[in-house]
């Protein structure tokens, strides 16, 4: 019987596999796919300690009916998957209040702001490799602050977040050759970026290889909870393990349903285009958020990612909606050239109120869940697979783990925000 069995081999498993080992725990990951080849292989690389905003932000609402209209605007819905969709809508618009979103962004900056000491204990000396401490910019929308903005300059005050506000001379000093539109921006020195998720990916899946941990590249189809163990089945056999993390990304609610946690939990895919030899060079990433996007340098050039399509995670990919990334791309960079363009499509593990479901499940305490990151599984990864690996060894946790509770989507929560 194993010990301790992690399913997902993504940023989220491999913290906690790690973490776990830190603890003394034997473990074995499952994973069909390998390591790091889900959602986490195609992210945008950025690794920011000063991110806390949710997703869903005031004034959301006024873009619903356009987003439903434009299948290529930075935030759409697949016609096809509206209907099902609708429910996290509405969850999604209950959480972009301002009361909402204030105790989303504590629990967001509790999970991040130490992302970088998390990563250097498990990445070790591999550390420099895989993250560059280089800060980050994000371009504002606009020439005034929209309500959301100044809420969150507001927050960014209360959290005592450091950054730099840059007029276009600023802007154009730091990012030569960037269109005139670019007037307004922020700096943030303390964020940070990887030049390659796949390679940190791989690089923890060796640490936890090398430290006696045991890999399964197979797919666990239903997990059986137990009083005194759990079974997997896998591939029609049962593997036995004394405790189960679920980490599967997207696809964590079809493990986790069975064992009476309804979740509302889903696929908000993201597109990257990668571009091989573009004619633009970056020294930190970019937040673009006009665009909906990320420009981050990595090691096989740059990477355009971002955009949110509510869509089944198995549906066809839509990969004009990468294509669309190029022309915005352009817009901000007249002139840019690139050898190749690369698509990619992945699933983000996303959740209405944009803060991960970490703990014990209610009706199966053998079985714990860490999930949903959505926009920002690389930077709260880590901390999120400290806290999980805490709970489950039984040990006091190193930030206050309420706000992750899994079991936290009941209608006294729908009925709070609505209120
Ligand atoms: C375009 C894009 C850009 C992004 N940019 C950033 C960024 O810059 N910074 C950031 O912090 N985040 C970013 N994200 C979000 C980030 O990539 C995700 O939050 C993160 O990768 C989620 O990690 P995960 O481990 O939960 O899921 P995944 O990486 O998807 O891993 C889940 C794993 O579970 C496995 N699995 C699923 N079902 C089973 C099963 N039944 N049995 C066994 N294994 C199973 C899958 O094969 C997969 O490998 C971005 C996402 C996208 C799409």
């Amino acid at each position: 019987m194993d010990d301790v069995a992690v399913i997902g081999a993504g940023i989220a498993g491999l913290a906690t596999a790690l973490n776990l080992q830190e603890r003394g725990r034997s473990v074995k990951l499952y994973d069909p796919l390998g390591v790091g080849l889900g959602c986490s292989w195609g992210s945008g690389g950025l690794i920011n300690p000063d991110a806390h905003l949710p997703v869903a932000m005031p004034g959301m609402i006024r873009n619903v009916p356009r987003w439903l209209l434009d299948p290529l605007a930075p935030l759409a819905v697949r016609p096809a998957d509206a209907l099902a969709s609708l429910p996290f809508l509405a969850r999604w618009l209950l959480a972009s209040r301002p009361a909402a979103v204030r105790e989303g962004v504590d629990a967001l900056r509790a999970l991040h702001r130490n992302t970088l000491r998390e990563y250097r204990m498990l990445l070790g000396d591999a550390y420099p490799d895989h993250v560059h401490e280089r800060g980050g910019i994000t371009l504002l929308i606009g020439e005034q602050p929209s309500p959301a903005e100044r809420l969150a300059a507001e927050l960014r005050r209360e959290l005592g977040i450091v950054c730099e506000e840059l007029d276009r001379r600023e802007i154009e000093a730091r990012v030569p050759g960037i269109a005139s539109h670019a007037r307004r921006a922020l700096y943030f020195p303390g964020n940070a970026h990887t030049p390659d998720p796949a390679a940190l990916c791989v690089a923890l899946g060796d640490r936890f290889r090398e430290q006696g941990g045991a890999f399964r590249s197979i797919k666990v189809d239903r997990i059986v909870a137990g009083d005194d163990f759990c079974t997997l089945w896998a591939g029609g056999e049962a593997h036995l393990a004394d405790q189960v993390v679920v980490a599967a990304g997207a696809r964590t609610p079809t493990l986790v349903k069975p064992l009476g946690l309804k979740i509302p939990l889903v696929a908000e895919r993201g597109y990257h285009l990668q571009l091989v030899d573009p004619s633009l060079e970056l020294s930190a990433p970019m937040i673009y958020r006009e665009g909906g996007f990320a420009l981050t340098p990595m090691r096989g050039g740059m990477r355009l990612g971002g955009t949110v399509e509510i869509a089944d995670a198995d549906a066809p990919p839509n990969y004009a909606r990468a294509e669309a990334l190029w022309g915005r791309a352009q817009r901000l960079f007249p002139g840019l050239t690139a050898a190749d363009k690369r698509p990619w499509m992945g699933s983000r593990p996303a959740l209405p109120d944009s803060v991960p479901a970490i703990g014990r499940l209610l009706r199966a305490p053998r079985v714990a869940i860490v999930a949903g990151h959505g926009h920002d599984g690389m930077i709260g990864g880590p901390a999120s697979g400290r806290l999980v690996s805490e709970l489950i060894c039984g040990q006091a946790t190193h930030i206050e783990h309420r706000p992750y509770r899994p079991d936290r989507f009941g209608w006294s929560t729908v009925l709070r925000q609505a209120w």
